[in-house]
């Protein structure tokens, strides 16, 4: 059967590998013991793909942390601070840092929330080939009992997007390593063709569907015709996904080169017509990735046969293989373990489990297989599933989609230079008003109880009298330090977008939806299923009483429509400005009531904004325009007499600078203590003329800043904005540090900004 998967998750059904990696670092098990879980783990996932087809099975696909790392130690691409560790130490050293060496950068995974290790290039860079792993492994699968030799497709990140994806040591150029790079990619595949009669490997090549494709493009047919010749039994997959791939299926068509993989869930329906162009006259196999791999909708089987049957047009069947657009690493491991979900709702989904018989019903249906009784009855299953979820009440709310139809204001009724006056005015702030982002620690204690009152363990009246004692102690302790603007600390939210969506209708939440999101990090997104709306407040009362115990200023604290959104795995049946829009008039109303209730400071984060911009610049504008008119949308409750404030994490900001200024909130708080002063010279070059709260110190290390480290980072500001733009704070949210880290932190922030004050 032609059937086949990117890649399958490997952290395990139960999270098994984060268990026993995390029970390793903490040296309650041995090495021998995390090897057992891997094996068994990687024979499971094996067996989960053969239970579903007799197509292609995947192997090395399995990494202890990140395949990007494994590939590292594949080349012996070892930084030298590393270098003296033995092998075992030195793979999770390069992760996760040592007592002596600071761990590797990390960084996301072009647009999903998987985080991968950058490797580090210098000039000096030489490869040397450690192939172990990839060996042992197709051995270990081989074990299995294979219909034919030819059901192993082994991956492997590829030579070009490897190095466009490393960061240089010395700023010379890793791409420069190419041609040596590739000939330690040639002594590999010769290597593991001495494994069969006939050898699949599926190289990695997503690079070619960002902006850098036509750039890197020209490289192609050179290193592809080379390893397309490095063994005559060995047949490769060049595998794109997450977008189109048009650039490279021009390249690829001109190489020897087995097969192409290609993403046609995400890629437009142009773009993919003009892939389909291309391969038309090629004799190029197609791996035609029609099943989302990224999110957790079952897919309309009879849809997705007549999108396969198409694409006959240009291609025909007999070069046709039916999979995934991507790697099933992104969506969670399997629906068994999900029996709170709402029966309705469960029948919509599909994870990574339920996508393989997805397949495996397409690639019958498509190829003309007979399938047995029990395909058949999966088969119409998804019918019918297809049928109750596109007209069930539980999706339309028909007030949600007459109220977003049928707007008037879209955005707040006076201009900024007009708001700021009212609000300088009455909030009655002075020079560099000092504040928070909002959470402060989140202690054992609090998750406790949080834990406690969702058990019921707990009543309503236990659990509001802990959270409010913690808020009185927050308060308390801004007070005593004398910082301007005061937060309630957050202690009743676990996560920003899971506090929020559990209290809106439309939300699910699976109880094992678990996606990894680096290491042994998982995070679990809530379930954006249906129309959405906020039937009830689900701040104020917190806020009113964190406001009832100070006399400054407290500051309201919300998550933002696109972080939702972006957070979310969201439904497939509505464009995304639509859904951003009732998530916008969601926070709307929520800003409403509490301005209703005397509250004058609401800040409105979007942490995700960033995150969610599209891999090609093409889908840019329209990107931007939903998400901006989504964010003012949500504003627009505020009166000029209400002051929004909103945050952002990283500090990659420069090339979106003026699509944050037209978000039009009245103060931005963002990270830039670790990114120096450049950003903010960006603010200055394009006149930015809102105000600005560049973080003051970095919130993700331990570390305590002085008073006079504060007040020189204070007057470096100073350097490039005026003082009355400028707001004072750390450069994002505390939940993750101890409050003996954070008492002192912010009382010499606060200091700092004491003795500037004296000086102006
Ligand atoms: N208000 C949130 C907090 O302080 C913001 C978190 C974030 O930006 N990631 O935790
Ligand atoms: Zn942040």
């Amino acid at each position: 059967m032609k059937s086949y998967v990117t890649g399958f998750p490997r952290i395990g059904e139960q999270r098994e590998l984060k268990k026993a990696l995390e029970s390793y670092w903490a040296g309650k098990c041995d090495y021998d013991a995390l090897e057992r879980v891997a094996a068994e783990l990687k024979d499971r996932h094996i067996k989960y793909q053969l239970d579903a087809w007799s197509g292609l099975i995947s192997v090395n696909d399995f990494s202890y942390y990140d395949l990007m790392l494994d590939t590292s130690i594949l080349f012996g691409v070892i930084p030298q601070r590393f270098a003296a560790l033995s092998a075992h130490e030195q793979y999770f050293a390069m992760a996760r840092g040592s007592k002596d060496a600071v761990a590797m950068e990390m960084t996301k995974w072009f647009n999903t929330n998987y985080h991968y290790i950058v490797p580090e290039i210098s000039a000096y860079t030489e490869f040397s080939l450690n192939p172990s792993k990839i060996l042992s492994e197709y051995k270990a699968a081989k074990n299995n009992d294979f219909k034919d030799s030819c059901a192993l497709k082994i991956n492997l990140i590829g030579p070009i997007t490897y190095l466009a994806l490393s960061k240089s040591s010395d700023k010379s150029d890793p791409l420069a390593h190419l041609d040596a790079l590739v000939a330690k990619y040639e002594e590999l595949l010769k290597l593991l063709s001495e494994l069969d009669n006939e050898v699949v490997i599926q190289i990695d090549e997503p690079i070619f569907v960002t902006d850098r494709a036509a750039e890197l493009a020209p490289k192609i047919e050179p290193v592809y015709h080379r390893l397309s010749k490095a063994a005559s039994n060995v047949k490769i997959i060049f595998m794109t996904y997450f977008e189109h791939a048009t650039e490279a299926v021009r390249e690829i068509v001109k190489t020897d080169v087995w097969a192409i993989g290609l993403d046609f869930v995400y890629a437009s329906e142009e773009n993919i017509k003009k892939e389909l162009q291309i391969l038309k006259d090629a004799k190029t196999v197609l791996f035609t990735g029609v099943i989302d791999g990224r999110n957790i909708w079952k897919s309309d089987i009879d849809k997705k046969l007549a999108q396969l049957k198409a694409i006959e047009a240009y291609v025909p069947k007999e070069r046709i293989y039916v999979g995934t657009s991507c790697s099933l690493l992104h969506v969670p491991f399997t629906l068994k373990y999900e029996d709170k979900l709402s029966t309705e709702i469960k029948s919509w989904l599909s994870f990574a489990v339920e996508k393989l018989s997805e397949i495996s019903i397409l690639t019958h249906l498509f190829f003309e297989i007979p399938m047995c009784e029990h395909g058949m009855k999966a088969y119409e299953e998804n019918q019918k599933s297809a049928k109750t979820r596109a007209s069930s009440p539980l999706i339309h709310d028909e007030r949600v989609q007459s109220r977003a139809a049928n707007l008037n204001k879209f955005e707040r009724a006076d201009r900024y230079e007009d708001r700021i006056k009212v609000q300088k005015k009455e909030l009655g702030y002075g020079i560099l008003p000092t504040t928070t982002i909002g959470s402060f620690p989140q202690t054992a204690e609090l998750r406790q109880v949080r834990n406690a009152y969702k058990k019921g363990l707990i009543g309503r009246e236990a659990y509001e009298r802990d959270i409010k004692a913690y808020i009185d102690d927050c308060v308390k302790f801004q007070d005593e330090i004398g910082l301007d603007v005061l937060v309630h600390g957050e202690p009743e939210r676990n996560d920003m977008v899971e506090y929020f969506g559990e209290q809106m209708s439309g939300y699910a939440f699976s109880a094992n939806g678990w996606v990894q999101s680096y290491g042994s990090r998982c995070v679990k997104p809530p379930l954006l299923f249906g129309d959405v709306s906020r039937p009830r407040p689900m701040t104020v009362e917190w806020i009113k009483y964190a406001q009832s115990r100070t006399k400054k200023i407290m500051k309201g604290m919300l998550t933002g429509p696109v972080t939702m959104m972006n957070w979310s795995f969201v439904r497939d049946d509505k464009p995304r400005d639509q859904i951003v829009k009732q998530l916008a008039l969601a926070i709307f109303d929520e800003i409403s009531d509490l301005q209703d209730a005397g509250i004058k400071i609401v800040q409105v984060d979007e942490a995700a904004f960033k995150e969610g911009y599209p891999l090609r610049s093409e889908n840019i504008p329209a990107y931007e325009k939903f998400a901006v008119s989504a964010f003012k949308l949500a504003v627009s409750a505020a009166s000029a007499h209400t002051q929004i404030h909103t945050h952002m994490c990283y500090s990659e900001f420069n090339d979106i600078i003026k699509t944050i200024e037209a978000m039009d909130a009245d103060v931005i708080s963002i990270e830039t203590a670790r990114s120096g002063n450049e950003l903010l010279r960006v603010f200055k070059s394009v006149g930015y003329k809102q105000e600005v709260g560049p973080g003051v110190y970095d919130i993700h290390s331990p570390r305590i800043p002085s008073v006079q480290e504060l007040v020189s980072q204070i007057r470096a500001l100073l350097e490039v904005l005026p003082k009355e733009q400028l707001w004072i704070n750390p450069d994002c949210g505390l939940k993750t540090r101890k409050w003996e880290e954070v008492r002192p932190s912010l009382k010499n922030m606060v200091e700092a900004v004491r003795i500037i004050r004296t000086e102006a």
